[in-house]
């Protein structure tokens, strides 16, 4: 492999330092694959650098899951034992760090019944999801990749293994903004600099409504919730100040919009990954907010079970902006990864919204945020409008309209 280790360690110290931002005595929870080990003790060890108290490492691996889903039954993976409870409430009193390091094979659950992969997510999401809301926006994050050989081929199918995980690493690396002669502290400075100020223009305009247009069918209006804020790039940990990045790649400045409020057609420019199946060439309609109607060259049924997952999964909870000039959009190709795919162009979120766009948003209850037009489901899936030639207008509460997208990117 061609990456030198002093490149990986620049990435890994990146990831610990700039994204999760790890803090004198915090408990640090890694996720990441035995097949990346090697890496995953160079993230350990920058994590106790940066003063951590503690590294748990949740090892993951593509097979296990695969045979778990293939030969256990239904039920049997549905259920979240009591220890794994213990250790999601324990999570709830430690607030650790959490870093993730992505690299499964977009494939590896490709044998498995979707009825019954959507299924056994659906029932453990019920259990996990009020863990999950209980730490959100008081613990730091970020999800990072690393290439896995399976993925690299997913990519590059046409290339040796070797050769595709080598033009993986670029593309990565690429977008993470890490080369052997930059500094990537540095160009990520600026890059979230960029964001906010985007971000802040956003917030001063106070529109309460966006009207998407496109050639390729899309017309799509939304409304905002009054006072929710855009945001971008990093986020602020509410318990201890620590501004981290949660995604690395980051391209993108988002809101949550008011929950069934919305109407029209949104039309996919690019193909979306889920629960390891592809959904080609498709398009959703919404009525009152809730999508009513989609097709989808490839991945009809998949699409419209996602939309049923549950009441939350047929309304919006997301709206992102991404100019098309982003690094991702530029490598061209599409990772099968939502991580770097949500950030080449402009999308739009089924299902989850985030509380923390409300003004002391982190402090509200999930009830709380959904009378106050934040969505909830068990679900938050992004797909890509950002075409071309699309065109967003902002229109403020006197009716003036403004701007924001021309040509996909910024007017
Ligand atoms: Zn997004």
């Amino acid at each position: 492999m061609s990456i030198s280790n002093a490149l990986l360690q620049k990435y890994a110290a990146l990831i610990v330092r700039t994204g999760a931002n790890v803090q004198k005595g915090q408990v640090v929870q890694l996720t990441v694959s035995v097949e990346q080990h090697a890496f995953a003790a160079m993230v350990m060890e920058e994590c106790y650098k940066a003063g951590a108290k503690k590294v748990n490492v949740d090892w993951t691996y593509d097979i296990q899951s695969r045979l778990n889903y293939l030969y256990a039954d239904q039920e049997t993976l549905s259920a979240v034992l009591p220890w794994e409870e213990a250790k999601l409430k324990q999570m709830t009193e430690d607030l650790p760090c959490r870093i993730y390091i992505v690299s499964e094979d977009p494939d590896a659950l490709k044998e498995v019944d979707p009825e019954k992969l959507s299924a056994v997510t659906q029932s453990r999401g019920r259990v996990i999801k009020p863990y999950r809301n209980a730490i959100e926006g008081r613990h730091q994050w970020v999800i990072a990749a690393y290439p896995s050989a399976a993925w690299a081929k997913k990519c590059f199918p046409a290339l040796e293994e070797e050769a595709a995980v080598d033009r993986l690493w670029d593309a990565i690396l690429k977008t993470v903004r890490v080369s052997e002669d930059t500094d990537p502290v540095a160009a990520w400075k600026a890059h979230t600099d960029f964001i906010e100020e985007k971000a802040a223009w956003l917030n001063a305009q106070g529109f309460t409504r966006l009207s998407y247009k496109s050639a390729n069918g899309t017309d799509f209006s939304v409304e905002l919730i009054p006072k929710a804020r855009w945001e971008g790039a990093g986020a602020v940990n509410s318990q201890n100040g620590a501004f981290y990045i949660p995604n690395m790649p980051t391209e993108e400045i988002f809101t949550s919009p008011a929950a069934g409020k919305c109407e029209g057609t949104l039309v996919a420019v690019k193909p979306l990954s889920w629960n390891s199946q592809l959904i080609e060439d498709f398009a959703i309609t919404f009525e009152k907010g809730r999508a009513v109607s989609c097709r989808a060259a490839r991945g009809q049924t998949l699409l419209e079970k996602m939309i049923h997952m549950d009441e939350g999964a047929a309304m919006l909870g997301e709206v992102a902006l991404v100019p098309k000039e982003s690094p991702v959009n530029q490598c061209g190709f599409l990772f099968y990864e939502t991580l770097f795919d949500e950030n080449a162009c402009c999308h739009c979120a089924l299902g989850m919204g985030f509380k923390e766009v409300l003004p002391g948003g982190d402090d509200l209850t999930m009830e709380e945020a959904r009378q106050r037009g934040i969505n909830d489901s068990i679900i938050h899936v992004d797909f890509m409008v950002g075409a071309d030639d699309l065109s967003i207008d902002g229109i403020k509460a006197d009716g003036t309209v403004v701007p924001v997208f021309r040509n996909g990117t910024w007017a």
